[in-house]
């Protein structure tokens, strides 16, 4: 026997997003001047008192293992945040914490999928989904959609796809990459669908927060009891408390699959770090000004940023409802020239602008989206606005 890698391991794509941050970090650190839009991670530092609770926890000598789902308390307060904000009843059962949103979903796929299971994940998507689907042994289905639907497939798309082995659904609303919201009649379909067929429901809440104009958010675990028995809600700390490096996500979903994630994680990974778990746990109870703070904030770069791109001759957005990105529409510029060299896809559009005007984006292609750039506007305005007059000026050289 050869001593090699694993068939599955050699297979694994690395996440786009995370290498383009870690490029641009280090040209940073190389002492060059980027400007990133590229991870999508809140630039505000984890709010205070969210901090202190931190430091209360270490002064209590909360530093030992918890319950492989995570705390008691936490969970309850997950139940109580679900209560509050989406006016759904779950009991601390129902509830796993995990190492961040992607662990959680990680963990969904590891143990609902058996081999050859199909997974419908719209398009254009999170760049980790199909890769944790395939991890898991599963097949993504893509089920592509455009800008002139808001980046929200149709009906007829979705339920083309069905097929017997079909075993979940992703959604993900407010949507990464593009921001789309879902609409209730949306959501209405698919619950039909899933009920029906039957298959799950992963719904990825995790920008639930980040939602403008007026909007409000929707699960749609909350159609009904049916649909709610068949959907985990998905959701974390990361982006609504600007915690992404404290790695706490949770599901809410079946007894049964909460039971048996909870084994898969006490034997892999044990419980989410005993301190974030604190900390989170003051998150939830504590004041909620803070995010209401961070998304103004947000909402104001989103317009700010959405106005410059669509002043670029060549170049074009639609107005996302949520989240912190956007999709550049680079359609126009394909096959043009820069430098002698001509861009024929969102990779080379994203090489050629890190190279020569120290901007990070993350191309298309890593959403199953050619055409498109994705820009994260989780940066200043100052970052925003100087990043889009460097983007300007690549364009004009364009020929
Ligand atoms: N889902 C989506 C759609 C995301 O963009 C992210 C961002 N990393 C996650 C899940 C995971 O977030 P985390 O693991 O930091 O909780
Ligand atoms: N979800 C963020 C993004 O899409 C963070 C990076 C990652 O986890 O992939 O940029």
């Amino acid at each position: 026997m050869s001593l090699s890698i694993s068939s599955r391991a050699r297979n694994i794509a690395p996440s786009v997003t995370l290498a383009i941050d870690a490029r641009a970090k280090e040209l940073r650190a190389n002492g060059q001047d980027v400007i990133g839009f590229g991870v999508g991670e809140p630039d505000f530092p984890t709010p205070a008192h969210i901090c202190d609770a931190a430091r209360e926890a270490l002064d209590l000598g909360l530093t030992k293992y918890t319950p492989s789902a995570g705390t008691k308390e936490l969970r309850k307060a997950i139940c109580e945040k679900l209560r509050r904000d989406n006016d759904m009843t779950y009991t601390y059962g129902d509830i796993i914490v995990s190492n961040g949103a992607k662990h959680s979903i990680y963990n969904i796929l590891q143990c609902i999928l058996d081999q050859g299971d199909e997974v419908l994940i719209p398009t254009p998507c999170w760049v980790s989904y199909p890769e944790m689907v395939r991890m898991a042994g599963g097949v993504p289905i893509f089920v592509p959609s455009g800008e002139e639907n808001n980046f929200i497939p149709t009906g007829k798309a979705i339920a083309s796809r069905v097929t017997r082995r079909t075993k979940a659904i992703i959604l993900t609303s407010p949507s990464n990459p593009n921001g789309s919201v879902w609409e209730k009649n949306q959501l209405q379909f698919v619950a039909d669908l899933a009920i029906s067929h039957p298959f799950y429901v992963i719904s990825d809440e995790i920008y639930e927060k980040l939602i403008y104009d007026g909007r409000e958010h929707f699960s749609i675990a909350q159609l009904g009891e049916d649909i709610k028995a068949h959907t985990f809600i998905v959701n974390g700390m990361s982006k609504a408390y600007a915690m992404t490096g404290w790695r706490i996500g949770y599901t809410a979903g079946p007894r049964d699959v909460i039971n048996a994630m909870t084994s898969y994680q006490s034997q892999s990974t044990s419980n989410p770090n005993a301190i974030a778990q604190y900390a989170a746990l003051k998150a939830l109870q504590g004041d909620q000004t803070c995010v209401k703070e961070m998304v103004a904030e947000f909402e104001q770069r989103r317009n700010v940023i959405c106005e410059r791109i669509n002043a670029i001759e060549g170049l074009s957005c639609r107005k996302p409802q949520g989240a912190f990105y956007v999709m550049m529409n680079i359609g126009e510029i394909m096959s043009r020239r820069y430098h002698g060299r001509t861009i024929e896809s969102s990779l080379d559009f994203a090489e050629l602008l890190l190279a020569d005007k120290q901007v990070a984006v993350v191309p298309g292609i890593a959403f199953e989206a050619e055409g498109f750039c994705r820009l994260s506007y989780a940066t200043s305005l100052e970052n925003i606005n100087k990043g889009l007059d460097r983007i300007e000026d690549f364009v004009r050289n364009l020929r």
